[in-house]
């Protein structure tokens, strides 16, 4: 069988290089420069959601539930996703999609926000879940999808560039990074940055992700703390991981007004990591010539994604039909100026 050699071991590399070796391939590499998860993976919220607003995302997310719910506790916790509307159009845009949602089988429901102790919720139209949505923790779910794949055969070589090691097929996996391998890649970085702050008391053991939908600020439990993100006002397209202090404190604020409990809370820390945005938001997979498979520019959900993108490309190298639909997703789309909507990308 043909040597297969997966640049990078972030999420989506070492779930290729695990579904790999679930399907027999009895010689797959999976090359690290730096260390497992050292890249977005390892900075990641590390959210899971299947409610994606247009079909092809949503069936991707639904193959990958199946993995996060085998992985379970405490690897990920089903806490659910709630979304939070404070405008009529940003709720009727939100039922339009759990509509679109419940009818491709997730169980997305209307429900009451004040069932969240502590939630600030006099200024909401109206809130959303899906109760099997959750969050994972992005570095320790890669490590132990690498542990499977070691017993099932693959090889890992950290602190080795992919390109140093012969092979037959390479994978190019290497987040925003990838353009340094094949640079017609149409990836930019954007910089985007999380901040853990508490501890908070009695946080409850459910608190969901929860969002707010028009601004986008959101927040999940982790322990006695709380991680908060959002969409910057001003994208930063650079390569550069640098915080921005004044958006520490714009997310605090909004913290104090949406879960009074944590007002106070004081920042444990603050660090960025990097998107690999596409124009359309959605990831490039599949060849990008002979002998090299390109599987990146995730923009921003691609841990999420990963379970179902590393089966599937795990079947498409050898030969076999995969469980999703990858077609949306070919480099040859923007060739014929293909638009591809998302709208909700956090
Ligand atoms: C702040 C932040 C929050 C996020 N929150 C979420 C979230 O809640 N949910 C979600 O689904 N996604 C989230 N993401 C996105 C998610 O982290 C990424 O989409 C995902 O981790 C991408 O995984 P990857 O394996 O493609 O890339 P990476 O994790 O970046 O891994 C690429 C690896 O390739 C290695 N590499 C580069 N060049 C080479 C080479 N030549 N040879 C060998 N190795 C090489 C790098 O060292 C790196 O380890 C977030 C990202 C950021 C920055």
């Amino acid at each position: 069988m043909a040597r297969i050699v997966i640049a990078g071991a972030g999420a989506v590399g070492a779930s290729i290089a695990y579904h790999l070796a679930l399907l027999g391939a009895d010689d797959v590499v999976l090359a690290e420069r730096d260390t497992i998860a050292s890249g977005a993976t390892g900075k990641a919220m590390g959210g899971f959601r299947q409610q994606f607003s247009s079909e092809a995302e949503v069936r991707l997310a639904q193959e990958s539930a199946k993995l996060f719910h085998e992985l379970g506790s405490p690897l990920f916790a089903a806490v659910g996703y709630m979304f939070l509307a404070t405008s009529g159009d940003g709720w009727e845009r939100l039922r339009a999609r759990a509509e679109m949602q419940r009818r491709l089988g997730v169980p997305v429901e209307e429900v009451d926000p004040e069932r969240v102790r502590g939630l600030r919720t006099d200024d909401l139209l109206g809130a959303v879940a899906c109760w099997e949505d959750g969050v994972a923790e992005p570095a320790a779910v890669t490590t132990e999808l690498v542990r499977r794949g070691v017993e099932l055969g693959v090889e890992v070589r950290e602190h080795t560039n992919a390109l140093a090691v012969s092979r037959d097929v390479l994978v190019v996996a290497c987040g925003a990074a990838s353009t340094e391998l094949v640079p017609e890649l149409p990836i930019r970085p954007l910089c985007r940055q999380l901040v853990d702050v508490g501890p908070v008391a009695d946080l409850p053991d459910e608190l969901p992700m929860t969002i707010e939908d028009e601004t986008t600020f959101h927040f999940r439990r982790r322990g006695d703390t709380l991680r908060l993100a959002m969409t910057e006002p001003k994208a930063r397209w650079t390569s550069e991981e640098v915080v921005d202090d004044s958006l520490v404190e714009d997310w605090r604020r909004r913290l104090a007004h949406r879960y009074p409990p944590a007002a106070d809370a004081p920042v444990l820390r603050a660090w960025a990591g990097l998107y690999d945005m596409t124009p359309d938001a959605h990831p490039l997979i599949g060849w990008s010539g002979e002998g090299a498979y390109v599987a990146c520019g995730f923009s921003g959900h691609g841990f999420m994604q990963s379970p179902a993108v590393g089966s599937a490309v795990a079947h498409e190298l050898l030969e076999l039909d995969p469980p999703v639909d990858l077609a949306p997703y070919r480099l040859e789309r923007f060739a014929d100026g293909a638009v591809f909507p998302e709208q909700v990308v956090l």
